[in-house]
């Protein structure tokens, strides 16, 4: 079997860190099988479909490298769902209501306030063809349910939840379109697994109660049902996903200084048994994904954890990678140098300028302006070694720790801390060296 998965936006909106999870977990799945990863815009809601918001998700998804092998549209597939729906029709397992919201919401209460769960009680199937007819002569139009199959029970084994189990008689027929012939999420959406092949359909648990029901749609369309897997969903460290986290789109975390790589690394193992690894690229974590290794627990999105990995990511990205994104006349040496010291590759320029100068160093006490003037003196006699210049200084002057480093950091950087003196020395080299020196000496 070739593994199709599927990622199924609305375009209402920016990509989250939640949508994001989904997405790449459904290109791990694929590209783990060799399959193929489709991108579906789920854009059958016209009026808050936008444009811009379908060309940001395909920008995303690209920076985050998660290249689809396909891409649909279904406000390009109406016709598709007309054929599959009139089907449908003919064999009556869809059927014409006309209750309005306030009428089902009233049927709702009343069933609750009997302690009954409030599930549609198909009156609308009674009605006969001279009913609809007045009816249409009325001017009414109906909106149309899906019949679920009460004889036959609802089961999967799903590839994160285990089996499961539903009764049909427990669940509402649902709604699958208005009266104005416009279409709700669940049947073009179970129309698109069977006309993709999708084989696989992964996503929030906040589906599971829309797989039931789908279940017995890809039966009625004439399908297999594909294989499904529910995760549990992102929350936040405070317990659910905060207004903000839900809403932090790619743009955002790009702005903030986080690597697509850093985002990918964290989201591949969030929610799963597997330790979040800044070494392994999407390929790597490929190979290693594995739905049985997530838990039934949510999965808890910390901005401080991405922090840390963006950190290790950054630590070990190559100059090539980000060589177009460095200061003017920063190269590998420098790069290779500063690299341990970043959080953001922005913060790059910082420490270049440290580099290029000029610093501005803190004022020294009369001691130490001594020990500088030394300083100055003995980088003319070993050149800019850091190991050399530290190992004579120490012999000449009996300083040790602290006090023979810190000075000569100040004076060199302008910094208490930073890159590693013996990596940084070199890039301000010889002749700059010498002058800050003497400069903080004066
Ligand atoms: N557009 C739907 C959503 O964003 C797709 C759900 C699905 O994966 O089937 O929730």
């Amino acid at each position: 079997m070739t593994v199709t998965t599927r990622f199924a936006p609305s375009p209402t909106g920016h990509l989250h860190v939640g949508n994001v999870r989904t997405a790449l977990h459904n290109w791990l799945l694929a590209k783990q099988a060799g399959g193929r990863f489709l991108l579906r815009i789920d854009d059958t809601d016209a009026e808050r479909s936008r444009e811009d918001y379908v060309e940001a998700i395909r920008a995303d998804l690209n920076w985050l490298g998660l290249v689809p092998d396909g891409e649909e549209r279904q406000s390009a597939r109406f016709d598709l769902y007309e054929r599959e729906f009139q089907k449908l029709v003919a064999a009556g397992r869809v059927y014409r209501c006309y209750e309005t919201a306030q009428e089902l919401d009233l049927k709702r209460k009343v069933l609750l306030g009997r302690g009954l769960p409030p599930i549609y009680d198909r009156v609308a199937l009674k009605l006969t063809e001279a009913d609809h007819a007045a009816r249409a002569e009325a001017g009414e139009r109906p909106h149309w349910r899906f019949l679920l199959d009460h004889d036959a029970p609802i089961e999967w084994t799903d590839g994160i939840r285990g089996p499961q189990h539903f009764d049909p008689r427990q669940m509402s027929d649902p709604v699958v379109r208005r009266a104005d012939g416009s279409w709700l999420y669940m049947l073009p959406s179970a129309i698109d697994d069977v006309g993709m092949g999708i084989s696989h359909v992964l996503r929030g648990e906040d589906h599971v109660s829309n797989t039931a029901t789908q279940v017995q749609m890809f039966v009625a369309l004439g399908a297999e049902p594909p294989k499904f897997a529910h995760e549990a969903l992102l929350v936040g460290t405070e317990g659910k996903l905060s207004k903000r986290l839900g809403s932090l789109g790619m743009a955002e975390l790009r702005e903030a200084g986080i690597e697509p790589q850093a985002v990918i690394a964290l989201l591949a193992r969030l929610g799963t048994s597997d330790p979040v690894d800044p070494a392994l690229d999407a390929d790597a974590l490929a190979a290693s994904f594995n739905l049985s290794h997530f838990g039934r627990a949510p999965a808890r999105f910390d901005e401080a954890d991405l922090a840390r990995v963006n950190a290790a990511v950054i630590h070990r990205l190559p100059f090539a990678v980000v060589a177009g994104r460095l200061p003017p006349g920063m190269d590998e040496a420098a790069w290779d140098a500063i690299r341990p010291n970043l959080s953001t590759v922005a913060e790059a320029a910082d420490w270049w300028r440290v580099v290029t100068g000029p610093v501005e160093a803190p004022a020294q006490s009369d001691e130490d302006r001594a020990y500088l003037g030394t300083a100055a003196t003995m980088l003319e006699q070993v050149g800019a070694d850091w190991a050399a210049l530290t190992a004579a200084l120490k012999e000449q002057t009996g300083r040790k720790g602290k006090p023979l480093f810190l000075p000569l950091r100040q004076a060199l950087t302008g910094h208490d801390h930073g890159p590693e003196m013996a990596a940084l020395l070199p890039l301000i080299g010889h002749n700059a060296a010498l002058e800050r020196l003497r400069a903080a000496a004066a």
